[in-house]
């Protein structure tokens, strides 16, 4: 079989591409998935009980992108949604980032801005080479915040301790010294109306575009031929893993229903020192749905399983690099997306990168 243009991955980096191949150069393209649905780990579904969950743990959308925000709105209307998330921190639902609200709930205080700016450059401590996430968390809030919001939360996500993993990680968190409670810092933020799934199949809306489900490239990659291969899977798989296996962390997913409207107080709460799981999402909370029932996902981190997130540490980022000299001589090939670049990409940054690969290397 041939394709001028085959896409591997129908998440949101194939996707993206797909739509892009179709719709602007009005080309066939194949787009082959493993899995049986579309949307990678942006899709969403309705349970048996018919609450819209998101299979693969919370996603709420926030850019400061504009291109990529209006790319994106073309497949679906928002609601406007601003995500806000509690930890659980000496038995209290505490404001998390860190903002006035939470440094005043925290030590029982009632400073203003200015006193908490104080109040947080008094506890930090100097480093004067940043080089760890660590070094990011002490230098910015010291200690005793590190050790109660950061610390423990970190070593469950990655089972490593923080001043192994590059300042990238830590530095998703905005500190604020104002009362903005937020999580996020970005101008766009919002909640596809009907769900990602809806959205991702808007995209791929054209009769150019086939998607193969229940495909893994392995298996029919010798039946197929092509012009270009847009491959979004983990990179190591591609090359048979000759330079080894790449690091890729993984998370368990556990739903639970339960017979009452409500939950918890908020979207997400984290549990950065207590129990297995690192946090709770209540799902009705992130879409505004009205149900009789609630759902909730409690997720346990761990090495086995899927490949969710890519390891930001000086070892891995090395042994990325030898798969990177590979891919440098590939003609045919192009690699996007959080798996394929073993990058810690939001979904904003993977329809970037697929925006910019198709005008650079297809159109
Ligand atoms: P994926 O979505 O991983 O898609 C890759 C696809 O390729 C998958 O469907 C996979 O099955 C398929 N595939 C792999 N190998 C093969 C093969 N051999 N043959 C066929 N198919 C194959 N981002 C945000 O912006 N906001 C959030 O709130 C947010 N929350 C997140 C929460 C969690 C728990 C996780 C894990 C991620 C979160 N993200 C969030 C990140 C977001 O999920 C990713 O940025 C985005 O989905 C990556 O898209 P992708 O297409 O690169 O990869
Ligand atoms: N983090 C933390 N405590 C928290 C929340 C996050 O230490 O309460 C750290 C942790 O290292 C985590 C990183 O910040 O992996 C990024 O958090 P984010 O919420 O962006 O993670 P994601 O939604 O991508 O899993």
């Amino acid at each position: 079989m041939y394709y001028k243009y085959v896409v591997v991955g129908a998440g949101l980096a194939g996707l993206t591409m797909a739509e892009r191949i179709a719709n602007v150069l009005d080309e066939k393209v194949l787009v082959i998935e493993k899995r049986n649905h579309i949307g990678g780990n942006v899709y969403d579904s309705y349970n048996e009980d018919g609450i819209l969950i998101h299979n693969y743990g919370p996603h709420i959308f926030h850019t400061n992108d504009q291109e990529v925000y209006y790319y994106l709105s073309k497949f679906t209307k928002w609601n406007d949604f601003w995500h806000r998330v509690l930890t659980y921190v000496d038995g209290n639902l505490i404001p998390m980032p860190i903002t006035v609200e939470t440094i005043n709930k925290l030590y029982n205080l009632n400073l203003d801005c200015t006193q908490v700016e104080e109040f947080l450059k008094k506890q930090s401590v100097e480093i004067k080479d940043i080089k760890t996430s660590k070094d990011v968390a002490l230098s910015k809030v010291g200690q005793d915040i590190y050790g109660k919001f950061f610390e423990n939360y970190t070593k469950k996500q990655w089972g490593i301790d923080p001043a192994e993993l590059d300042t990238s990680v830590i530095s998703r968190i905005p500190i604020r010294y104002n009362r903005d409670t937020r999580y996020f810092n970005d101008k766009y933020q919002g909640m596809p109306t009907h769900g990602y799934t809806k959205m991702c199949e808007n995209m791929a809306a054209n009769k150019n575009i086939k998607i193969l489900l229940n495909t893994d490239f392995k298996e029919v990659m010798n039946e197929i031929t092509y012009d270009k291969l847009i491959y979004t899977g983990p990179v190591d798989e591609y090359y048979n893993q000759k330079h080894g296996k790449l690091a890729y962390r993984s998370i368990h997913f556990e739903f639970e229903t339960f017979d009452q409207e409500e939950y918890q107080e908020a979207p997400v709460v984290n549990y950065p020192n207590d129990y297995d799981y690192t946090r709770i999402t209540e799902f009705k909370k992130l879409t505004w749905q009205k149900h009789e029932k609630t759902t909730i996902c409690k997720e346990f981190p761990g090495a086995e399983g899927e490949p969710y997130y890519p390891f930001p540490t000086k070892e891995w980022k090395a042994k990325y690099g030898l798969y990177q000299e590979e891919m440098k001589k590939e003609t045919k090939v192009i690699f996007i997306g959080r798996l394929a670049e073993y990058r810690y990409y939001n979904m904003d940054a993977v329809v970037r990168r697929a925006l910019d690969a198709f005008e650079e290397f297809i159109k």
